[in-house]
């Protein structure tokens, strides 16, 4: 059982640390972010809900996030833990994930905090850009996002720091010692891994 979330500013690594750590523990990566991509190429309604919104990089509203992230935690995969990552984004998220977590009688394990340096994380998302062409990597849309995250997610960690579930790692580096800085600080919980890395 190991309940996660990975926190980190746009162009952390966040995404792609946490499909790496998800695996070593054997539990579900969930982004929010890959669902809501999903549902908008896919043309469901909560694609056609939310299209605009991630194109504009602001947030989906928390009712209707919550509401898929509760769905989406419902599933079988997950009943044995999970990492979230890219949720809770706000206050009001965090609100939201301790009442459903309470109704299980569950409770996060660790928030992993990805830190990396302002410079270093716009010039990995303008690579992106080049790379990918998400629509919300445009110079306007990463600036909005970046706000975002200073406004409203960087103050959730208060919170979890306050829990003492924080464990704060050096988002410089490269993959793999990047990975290994997560698992130690996991494990340094008593948290066990599944899989070797
Ligand atoms: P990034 O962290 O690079 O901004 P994500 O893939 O995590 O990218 O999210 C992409 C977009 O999806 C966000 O800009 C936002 O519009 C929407 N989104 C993702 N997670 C949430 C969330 N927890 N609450 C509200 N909106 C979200």
């Amino acid at each position: 059982m190991t309940r996660l979330l990975i926190v980190g500013p746009q162009g952390s690594g966040k995404g792609t640390q946490g499909v790496r750590v998800a695996e070593a523990f054997g539990i579900p990566a969930i982004s929010t972010g890959d669902m809501f991509r999903a549902a908008v190429s896919g043309g469901s309604d909560l694609g056609n809900q939310v299209k605009a919104i991630i194109e504009a990089g602001d947030l989906v509203p928390d009712s209707l996030t919550s509401a898929v992230v509760r769905d989406r935690l419902a599933q079988d995969d997950a009943a044995e833990g999970f990492l979230l990552d890219g949720y809770p984004r706000n206050l009001g998220q965090v609100g939201d994930l301790d009442a459903f977590l309470q109704g299980r009688d569950e409770q996060l394990d660790a928030v992993i905090e990805l830190s990396v340096p302002r410079d270093e994380s716009i010039s990995r998302l303008s690579l992106r850009a080049q790379e990918q062409g998400r629509t919300d990597d445009t110079e306007e849309v990463i600036a909005n996002r970046l706000g975002i995250y200073e406004r409203e997610t960087a103050p959730i960690l208060d919170v979890y720091r306050e829990r003492g579930i924080v464990d704060a790692i050096d988002g410089v580096g490269t993959l793999d010692e990047i990975e290994q800085r997560i698992i130690a600080a996991l494990e340094a919980r008593g948290l066990v891994r599944t899989a070797d890395v």
